[in-house]
């Protein structure tokens, strides 16, 4: 006699054991079609489910958030039937739950094209308009490696030897007489599976393992509804157009290569982004008192075999060798800077010593995981460490903390998100450090009126830290900057200092990074401006258009002015249409095109017309020029203001 407790606190007692989808139908009939599994003591079921004992019961339709990955679990299994159907020598080896959908791996003979895309969802609406009930069977796993065993499905097999507990019973869920294991609790019905695209193939080792089997990846995109659906596949189209390496074809900035993976070929337009911003946050190095180093790409094996690195950075290191000595590239430039501090003997009066460096760092990242300048193998990191005491801690993170905003705010990012990562549980250092250090980062935090999430026991082994994450106008997040306190490393590298007592201490060091890597930064700009730079940053930041070839010598004169302003100038008096030459400068997101006709050069004056499609008419030159070098030095992205 099982005693329900439903979500609203109605309480009901049944003579018998009652399935979920009886119980809905007793509870609320109308809300029968929409739901699709239930909460029974705060663990998700289906909806064949048998309750025999008291329980709380709280129901789950298609419009609660637990609701999409059940729809995308179910369709995931619409998936393999279908592929199934299709093709009855492919073996299904294993999937997963994504962000926006699911994605399966699968062994097959054929080499599946963007053609079989469309048949297999054409299979899987064909196999919709069945409506089957899906069914539910407990088994044990010994049963279940036999059954897998006649159908040859030997990954499944693979899968199910890995379960210890071979009398352990699991559960399989049929989709008419095809069965499979699944993550989670399943859709009651094929009719809720109706919103999804696949979105591509590709290969993918078997676990993710290089010494296993390559298979074929199929990513599909699944909702609970048609709406939900066509809103993605709009976004997609909507960031396909601020693709940066789309955006990079328009501008010329850099190129990539097949002899170089993951290594930048940056083109003068491009190089101007990199150097501008290397200039921003130069500026701030020198506000925020830091001295500026460069420290040698290959360094011994030796050395990151003291600083612990090549125990936990081995597969990401490239390596070299040269007279019989091994070397490696620098993934990071902490035990380089750790060899500057250590050259001298340092005194408490001397700290904080703050380095920093625009670090040239490599790792080897494997090739399937590149992606344009987010995901490389060789970037330039805005690095700094900075040594000091743990009295100094606060003020030092403080002072990070201040830079961090003051760089990001010139990018008006929608948000900053923060992090705060406190002690793991397998760390070094004494708890009294860690008291003290941890209490530091939050009261800067809390002075500096930071809203943080905290993220306890995530922190690393030798120190918390701090992390900074932007939010762009597509509610995408990008983490850049990190603010992280080591214990440990002064330790391993022999770090010292004098203390006011004469005697030797560790500093402690913070790394600290605010865009990250420079490359993966102008990445995230070009995405976040769909490649409409602000002026500072724009490659080329004004051009002259003539509209006869008359009107040359005073656009040259113009020029002339304006390259003397260290402003960015390009002339284009070639005898086309005006027009013509309009349109041209517009694809490359020049932020201001000014058109010199018969008209401004008698009253000289100019006519400008802005990216935006703005035209600002018979304007004076020296007004624009005030204006626009007033833009470029405020790091304004709000454009001209005459
Ligand atoms: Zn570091």
């Amino acid at each position: 006699m099982p005693t329900i407790i439903f979500f609203d606190k109605k309480k009901k007692i049944y003579n018998n054991p009652i399935s979920i989808k009886e119980l809905i139908k007793d509870y609320n009939k109308k809300i029968y079609h929409i739901c699709i599994a239930a909460f029974i003591n705060n663990n998700i079921k289906d909806l064949n489910h048998l309750i025999i004992e008291d329980s709380t019961v709280k129901f789950i339709t298609i419009y609660d958030p637990e609701s999409i990955f059940i729809i995308r679990n179910s369709c995931l299994q619409l998936l393999t039937y279908a592929i199934k159907k299709l093709w009855i020598d492919s073996k299904i080896a294993e999937g997963n739950i994504t962000k926006n959908g699911f994605f399966c791996d699968i062994e097959l003979k054929k080499f599946l094209t963007k053609s079989d895309i469309i048949t297999i969802e054409n299979k899987m609406k064909k196999i919709l308009k069945n409506g089957y009930d899906i069914k539910r069977k407990k088994i044990q796993v010994k049963k279940a490696i036999e059954l897998f065993t006649v159908i040859k499905e030997s990954y499944k097999v693979k899968i199910l030897k890995n379960i210890s507990k071979k009398d352990k019973k699991i559960n399989l869920y049929y989709h008419e007489s095809y069965f499979d294991i699944a993550l989670s609790p399943q859709v009651p019905n094929i009719q809720f599976c109706n919103h999804f695209k696949i979105q591509k193939i590709s290969g993918a080792y078997w676990k993710g393992n290089k010494q296993n089997k390559m298979l074929q990846r199929i990513s599909v995109t699944a909702w609970e509804s048609n709406k939900k659906l066509q809103q993605f596949l709009q976004k997609i189209i909507f960031l396909k157009k601020r693709d940066h390496r789309k955006i990079n074809k328009r501008l010329n900035l850099y190129h990539i290569q097949k002899e170089s993976p993951g290594m930048v070929f940056w083109h003068n337009n491009g190089f101007i982004i990199y150097k501008e911003l290397k200039t921003f946050i130069r500026l701030k190095l020198k506000k925020y008192f830091y001295e500026e180093v460069h420290t040698p790409i290959i360094i011994n094996q030796s050395m990151w075999e003291k600083s612990g690195h090549l125990d936990y950075y081995k597969e990401s290191m490239f390596t070299t060798s040269s007279e019989n000595r091994k070397y490696c590239l620098k993934p990071m430039n902490c035990p380089a800077h750790v060899q500057i501090f250590n050259r001298k003997l340092v005194s408490y009066k001397n700290l904080p010593i703050r380095l920093s460096e625009f670090g040239c760092c490599h790792r080897n990242e494997s090739s399937g995981s590149l992606h344009g300048l987010l995901r490389i193998r060789s970037f330039t990191q805005d690095d700094a460490h900075i040594f000091c005491s743990i009295d100094q801690i606060q003020s030092e993170i403080n002072n990070c903390i201040k830079m961090m905003f003051d760089v990001y705010n010139i990018f008006k990012f929608k948000k900053i998100n923060v992090n705060f990562s406190t002690r793991p549980k397998n760390r070094i250092g004494n708890d009294l450090i860690w008291d003290q250090a941890e209490n530091d980062l939050k009261s800067v935090l809390n002075s500096n009126n930071i809203n943080y999430h905290h993220n306890i026991g995530e922190g690393a082994f030798y120190g918390p830290k701090i992390e900074f994450t932007l939010q762009d106008s597509l509610d995408r997040l990008w983490q850049c900057g990190t603010i992280q306190l080591d214990f440990y490393l002064p330790q391993r590298l022999n770090a010292n200092y004098i203390d006011k007592n004469n005697k030797k201490k560790h500093p402690v060091i913070i790394h600290r990074a605010i865009l990250g890597s420079i490359e993966r930064f102008i990445g995230i700009l070009l995405e976040e401006y769909a490649g409409k730079l602000p002026t500072w940053l724009s490659p080329v930041q004004v051009v002259l258009l003539t509209v006869h070839d008359k009107n040359s010598k005073y656009a040259y004169s113009l020029e002339k002015k304006l390259i003397q302003l260290n402003v960015r100038t390009k002339c284009d008096t070639r005898n086309e249409n005006i027009s013509t030459k309009i349109k041209e400068h517009i694809v490359c997101y020049t932020p201001y095109i000014i058109i010199i006709g018969d008209k401004e050069e008698y009253s000289s004056t100019i006519t400008v017309r802005t990216r935006l499609g703005k035209n600002i008419k018979n304007i004076c030159f020296n007004n624009f020029i005030n204006a626009l070098i007033k833009e470029i030095t405020t790091y304004s992205n709000t454009g001209l203001e005459v």
